[in-house]
C-alpha cells in the first residue's frame, strides 16, 4: 500500500440543510482531528463548501463530487475547478457512475474534465467500475465485465495524461452492482481489479508509475467490511457513500481502518 490509507466520504445530495451538513461535519471532525494514520477527504455537496471550509478546524481534507472542464467562462450553472481550488478543496470526484448515468457523462468529457482538475493542481479521484458482477458463461468461461469496462474506461479517461500527472490521480474501483446496494464486492473481487488496474497502468505508462498510483475501493463499505479492502485486498483506501452520512458509523470505519 501507499502511504497512509485514504478515507474518502461522499455525501452525495446530502444533507439538505446547512446545520445538518454543520452537525454532521463537526461530529466527524472531533472525533478524528487526533488521527494521523490516515488521510480523511469530505466531499459535501458544493453549496455547503464555503461554510464547513471556514469553520474546519484541521485534520480533514476537502474534495467536490464533480467539476465543470473549464476554468472559468459563459456556461451557467457550472462549478469550475479554480473556483474548487481557491475555496480550499484539494481533491474532485470525476466519472461517478451516478454522473455517468443520469447526466450521461461520456468518457471523452470526463477525460476534458481530469486535465483541467490537474491544471488547477486539484487531485481527481477517478471513478471507474462495471455494472455487472463478472460471471460464467454457459462454457463456465469467466465473462470478464469487470477487465473489459474498466480497462476501456483507463484508456478512455487517462489519454494524453503524462506519467507525471497520473501520480496526482487516484482511481476509485466502483463496481456499479455494488454501490448503494448493500451488497458489497468480496475482497478477493477487489484484489483482482486492484491488480487489473496496476497491470492496466503499467501497460499505459510503466510499473514504477503505476506502482505510486493509489486505487482505491468503492460500493457498500461500512465499519464491518473496510478494512478487509485494505488490508486483505491491499487496497490504498475506501470511497463511502451512504455510510458516511452517519459520523459514528463513518468514524468506526476510520477507527477500523487505523487499527483503533
Ligand atoms: C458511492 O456512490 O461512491 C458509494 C461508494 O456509495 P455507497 O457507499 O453508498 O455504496
Amino acid at each position: 500500500m501507499n502511504q497512509k490509507p485514504l478515507i474518502i466520504a461522499n455525501w452525495k445530495m446530502n444533507p439538505t440543510t446547512q446545520k445538518e451538513a454543520e452537525h454532521l461535519f463537526e461530529s466527524v471532525e472531533k472525533e478524528v482531528r487526533k488521527i494521523k494514520e490516515a488521510e480523511i477527504v469530505i466531499c459535501p455537496p458544493f453549496v455547503w463548501l464555503s461554510v464547513l471550509v471556514a469553520s474546519a478546524r484541521g485534520g480533514l481534507a476537502f474534495g467536490s463530487q464533480d467539476c465543470f472542464w473549464e476554468e472559468k467562462g459563459a456556461y451557467t450553472s457550472q462549478v469550475s475547478p479554480l473556483m474548487l481550488k481557491n475555496l480550499g478543496c484539494q481533491y474532485v470526484i470525476i466519472g461517478h457512475s451516478e454522473r455517468r448515468k443520469y447526466f450521461q457523462e461520456s468518457d471523452e468529457l470526463i477525460n476534458r474534465k481530469i486535465k483541467t482538475a490537474l491544471k488547477t493542481r486539484l487531485r481527481p479521484i477517478l471513478c471507474i467500475g462495471e455494472e455487472v458482477r463478472d460471471t460464467f458463461d454457459s462454457q463456465g468461461q469467466p465473462l470478464n465485465e469487470m477487465s473489459l469496462k474498466v480497462g476501456e474506461q483507463l484508456e478512455k479517461d487517462l489519454l494524453g495524461i503524462s506519467a507525471a500527472k497520473i501520480r496526482e490521480i487516484v482511481i476509485a474501483y466502483e463496481p456499479i452492482w455494488a454501490i448503494g446496494t448493500g451488497f458489497p464486492c468480496s475482497s478477493n473481487e477487489a484484489m483482482k481489479a486492484a491488480l487489473f488496474i496496476r497491470k492496466t497502468l503499467a501497460k499505459l505508462y510503466n510499473r514504477s508509475t503505476a506502482d505510486k498510483v493509489k486505487i482505491i475501493y468503492g460500493g457498500s463499505v461500512d465499519s464491518q467490511n473496510a478494512n478487509d479492502y485494505i488490508k486483505g485486498a491491499r487496497m490504498d483506501g475506501v470511497l463511502v457513500g451512504h455510510a458516511s452520512l452517519n459520523a459514528t458509523e463513518f468514524v468506526k470505519i476510520i477507527e477500523s481502518v487505523v487499527g483503533q
